[in-house]
């Protein structure tokens, strides 16, 4: 328990925090919305516990697949290939395999996001990440059963195709950190033509989007590739920057709103 405890600690520290002082770097270079800083400071103590829940689920992935002696079909040890003499394998190592695991990752992303748009007992979990007001990359929490849910819809499956190694892990749940708060960021940044190829803030804020019009568009974390292929990609105009939340369900106000959202209603 102390242990996940203080795993929880190291991953706000060490995942969330840098990531949002990232996104809030780019949010005063290029501002959205105006916000308060509240918004903000409510998403700490949220942020711990999501991150403590997502330790503790993790773990319980790793115990599973050793109980039940499942074997990835592919095992990708990055070690042997860094240290490579060849330059085509080094960067194969650093880039291709990593754009190739998150590219399936976003595919699994994708399904379990949409499911979680279309069932109601999915929707009850997910619509608290939809529910705050003032999106910024600094709370842009999921609720902590959500975590929990990504093990069996995502994580699972994810396992039974590839394997990585436990450092290599840290990393790259440290790129999607990091990918998942700048693209949460309230920044009105353009990616140029590079917006149809990674997601980027206004994209997502379509998805967030408090206006009707925008419902069910942008399921895609990363690559909109996938919303393109299945049907719900919305690219915004220049001038669309909707506001964002849910118009019957407040976002958290504290601790125990945010832990029991779901079974309030
Ligand atoms: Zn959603
Ligand atoms: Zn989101």
């Amino acid at each position: 328990m102390f242990q996940q405890v203080s795993s929880a600690m190291w991953g706000f520290t060490t995942y969330v925090f840098p990531a949002s002082l990232a996104g809030t770097l780019l949010e005063v270079l290029i501002p959205g919305e105006k916000q308060s800083v509240q918004s903000r400071l409510r998403a700490i103590p949220i942020w711990i516990v999501y991150i403590f829940i997502g330790v503790s689920s993790g773990a319980l992935l790793r115990c599973l697949l050793d109980l039940l002696h499942i074997r990835p079909l592919l095992s990708v040890d990055l070690k042997n290939a860094t240290n490579s003499n060849d330059v085509v394998v080094i960067i194969a190592a650093y880039a291709v395999f990593p754009a190739v695991g998150f590219f399936i990752y976003d595919f699994f992303y994708y399904w379990f996001h949409r499911l979680q748009h279309t069932f109601r007992v999915l929707w009850r979990v997910h619509a608290v990440h939809h529910s705050i007001e003032e999106l910024n990359a600094f709370n842009d929490y999921h609720h902590w059963l959500e975590n929990a849910l990504r093990v069996p819809l995502i994580l699972l499956p994810m396992s039974l195709l590839i394997s990585v190694r436990t450092f290599d892990v840290i990393v790259y749940t440290m790129i999607l950190q990091f990918m998942g708060q700048m693209t949460h960021a309230n920044s009105k940044i353009s990616y140029g033509l590079f917006r149809y190829v990674f997601s980027e803030p206004r994209y997502h804020r379509i998805h967030h989007s408090a206006e009707k019009r925008h419902w069910g568009k942008n399921f895609a974390f990363m690559f909109p590739f996938w919303d393109v292929v299945f049907g719900t990609a919305y690219f915004p105009k220049p001038d669309e920057y909707p506001r964002t939340g849910l118009p019957q369900q407040r976002e958290p106000r504290s601790i125990v709103e945010y832990i029991t959202a779901p079974f309030r209603r």
